[in-house]
């Protein structure tokens, strides 16, 4: 995977964002509004997506469910402060994960090189084992371990650890997680994920108020690291 498509019509970011890929070894391409950069990910099959969500033409999120449709290459979204509300828009349409402008460097190439060694499919989780830190989810058998120790999980539980875990480096919305796990009608019921997210801290994470695998994205989902 070493082909990206920065959508962006800002030329002093596009800047930015194609030097700083460039360096990072990179293959650019650039489209700066939605319908340039629909012909261009039909032409170069991009591996990565970097995508500004105000575009001249169309939302990003228009971008964003036509490219669904035929690829599943990672897009990172790019959101000024004041869309916070399409931000969640993007994410439910396919996007994996988001930074808010203004962002440096570092933090480009965290979230980039997080997208890109993402270890499992999207929703098709084929290992039998997932492991993080001390943790071992055995998906055949239904069984999660710490530390060689068995932990007891409800069926809630576990469904959301493995749908959470089935999503490594993805942000995910409340809404996303509650449709996947709790089913249709629980959408807007974001007070069970908090007390099953704290539920699941309490078992897996060695200190549940700082927690290092099932982190809290403020004011939009959770985020699972492995
Ligand atoms: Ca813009």
């Amino acid at each position: 995977m070493t082909q990206v498509l920065i959508v962006e019509d800002e030329p002093d970011i596009r800047r930015f964002l194609r030097l700083t890929l460039a360096q990072d070894g990179w293959t650019v391409a650039e489209a700066g509004s939605v319908s340039l950069a629909l012909a261009e990910a039909a032409e170069r099959r991009p591996g990565l997506v970097i995508l500004d969500l105000g575009l001249p033409d169309a939302d990003g999120s228009e971008f964003i469910r036509a490219f669904r449709t035929w690829s599943d290459a990672p897009i990172l979204v790019l959101s000024a402060r004041s869309q916070e509300a399409d931000k969640v828009d993007a994410l439910e349409a396919g996007a994996d994960d988001y930074l808010v402008k203004p962002f440096g460097v570092a933090e480009l190439l965290a979230r980039v090189h997080a997208l890109s060694r993402r270890r499992l499919p999207r929703d098709m989780p084929e290992q039998a084992l997932i492991r993080f830190g001390e943790t071992e989810i055995d998906l055949a058998r239904r069984q999660v371990s710490r530390a060689g120790s068995p932990v007891k999980l409800t069926p809630i539980e576990f469904n959301l650890l493995v749908y959470l875990a089935s999503h490594p480096d993805r942000v995910l919305t409340q809404r996303q997680i509650l449709r996947a796990v709790w089913g249709e009608g629980h959408a807007g019921d974001s007070h069970y994920l908090r007390i099953y997210i704290g539920r699941l801290r309490q078992k897996l994470e060695a200190d549940r108020t700082r927690p290092r695998h099932l982190l809290t994205e403020t004011g939009v989902g959770y985020r699972m690291v492995l």
